[in-house]
């Protein structure tokens, strides 16, 4: 890879342009090693993006980067809908507003290690997790209409969490913009038995320790200390979400085609952001980030009830939720100018610096919290936005893949994994033992390096680093 692209910077590279190449820029952000040990699928896929009418600026990635449908995942994108920008379903991905959820605890590893047990226990019997698992909450489509309209604010006014959580969430729960008669009704149906449930595979609920805190001032802002407990809630939009993303692929490609638009990849699959083709996949997408923060929102409600049971005055206050498969319509200063672009991030973190007005007042100053996914065996981070505003504002959202579910499947077996990892003294919890292989921690780069480029790339600063103790897997 490194001989095919030229270093601007220590962590930001370029794929040069053939002189008849009509296309954006390409940026990769990350260290050499990052970028040697990338899959060549990811130069390719990031320069397809940069192909599609409209971008603004560079078709780019992350340093956690990785071969994904269409877009690379850790691929991020902005488009002018006045300059014939367009909007991608592979752009934000078929698990529409995949997140994270952070809560915090005032509960420290001492309280806690002698209960992991328990807790592991008692959380996997309380969160519905793998592929089709149903919760005990059941919505009609009218309650999903709402649930499309109202996001995390629908959650917590049916008693599922407090309004104090909807402060720290990214748009406060609820993104605008929504329109639930662009969701099909077999989306919606699919979603019936879905709220509350966390999925399969990548998807889990981790009981984390906060290990290490690089920066102390952020790190006092957003609540953390050493040795306390965290939870991390990482899933998405589930059956809804797909099913827009299925039913949207094939429109969108249709309207590509009536209107003349050379997709370099059919997994491009886009209409103009000014297109009905293009506001009709953009009302649905915002009803399933509605749909994705509502989820997350019970799950956080459902694992306080669970935590209680096993510690009496715990409390777990949100520390954020953030979304990392969205496309959002935000204003980016470009060329000095402010200007409204739709930003795709894709497998990517909205990260915003200090001090801006979106972001609650206690974080205002350290700017957003960004949450990295590690492994179950590895640990997580958390970070802060940096000021700058670099790849509009966005950074890594995990370690990203080292190779495919396939090959991790091949070399690693789920029993031995769970077996190892306690005596590690990392319980996990799940009904897929074949899952736990394909999400080895072997299977996936080095959390310590994507990290550390993340911030060396002028991304995103380290706050803390997270050691895994109890994980409930998809
Ligand atoms: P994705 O949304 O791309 O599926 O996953 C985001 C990131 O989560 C991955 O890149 C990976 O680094 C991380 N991840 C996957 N499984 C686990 C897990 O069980 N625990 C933690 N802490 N991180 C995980
Ligand atoms: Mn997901
Ligand atoms: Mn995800």
């Amino acid at each position: 890879n490194l001989q095919q692209l030229h270093q601007l910077e220590p962590c930001l590279w370029t794929l040069p342009r053939a002189t008849a190449e009509k296309r954006a820029e390409v940026l990769l952000y990350g260290t050499a090693p990052l970028l040697v040990s990338m899959d060549d699928k990811v130069l390719e896929q990031a320069a397809n993006v940069a192909f599609l009418p409209g971008v603004v600026g560079a078709s780019m990635t992350m340093p956690d980067a990785h071969w994904g449908y269409g877009f690379p995942i850790g691929g991020v994108a902005a488009f002018d809908a006045g300059q014939g920008g367009v909007i991608s379903v592979g752009g934000v991905g078929f698990d529409i507003s995949c997140g994270i959820r952070c809560l915090r605890s005032n509960l420290s590893l001492q309280d806690a290690a002698p209960r992991f047990n328990e807790l592991a226990d008692t959380l996997f019997h309380a969160i519905p997790a793998g592929v089709g698992e149903e919760g005990e909450i059941k919505v009609n489509l009218t309650q999903i209409d709402q649930i499309l309209q109202e996001g995390a604010n629908w959650a917590v006014k049916h008693g599922y969490g407090n309004t104090a959580d909807l402060e720290y969430i990214e748009e406060h729960g609820r993104v605008a913009d929504a329109v639930p008669d662009n969701v099909s009704e077999l989306a919606k149906k699919r979603q019936r038995g879905e709220m509350g449930t966390l999925g399969s595979g990548n998807h889990y609920l981790e009981v984390q320790m906060v290990e290490r805190i690089y920066d102390a001032a952020a790190a006092l802002a957003f609540g953390l200390h050493e040795g306390q407990i965290l939870i991390s809630i990482h899933c998405g939009s589930r059956g809804l979400g797909h099913q827009i993303g299925t039913e949207y692929m094939l429109i969108l490609a249709k309207a590509a085609s009536r209107l003349g638009i050379r997709l370099p990849d059919r997994e491009l699959a886009c209409a103009p952001i000014k297109s009905p083709e293009g506001q009709q996949y953009i009302g649905a997408m915002n009803a399933a980030i509605n749909c994705a923060l509502a989820n997350r929102q019970i799950l956080t409600h459902l694992t306080r009830v669970a935590c209680e049971k096993i510690f009496r005055d715990a409390e777990f206050e949100t520390l954020f939720d953030v979304s990392h498969n969205t496309c959002k319509a935000e204003t980016h200063e470009v060329d000095g100018k402010p200007r409204l672009l739709h930003v795709h991030r894709k497998g990517a973190t909205r990260a915003f610096g200090p001090g801006h007005p979106a972001l609650p007042e206690r974080y205002r100053k350290v700017g957003q919290p960004v949450v990295i996914g590690g492994s179950m065996g590895t640990g997580s981070y958390i970070l802060a936005g940096s000021s700058g505003n670099r790849a509009f504002a966005s950074a890594s959202h995990g370690a990203g893949r080292a190779m495919s579910r396939h090959q991790a499947l091949a070399r690693w077996k789920g029993r031995a994994l769970v077996d190892e990892l306690a005596q590690q003294g990392i319980l996990i919890r799940t009904r897929s033992m074949r899952g736990v292989a394909e999400e080895a921690p072997g299977a996936y780069k080095d959390v310590d390096l994507v990290a550390e480029a993340t911030e060396q790339a002028g991304l995103a600063r380290r706050v803390a680093f997270l050691r895994p103790k109890v994980c409930v897997k998809g």
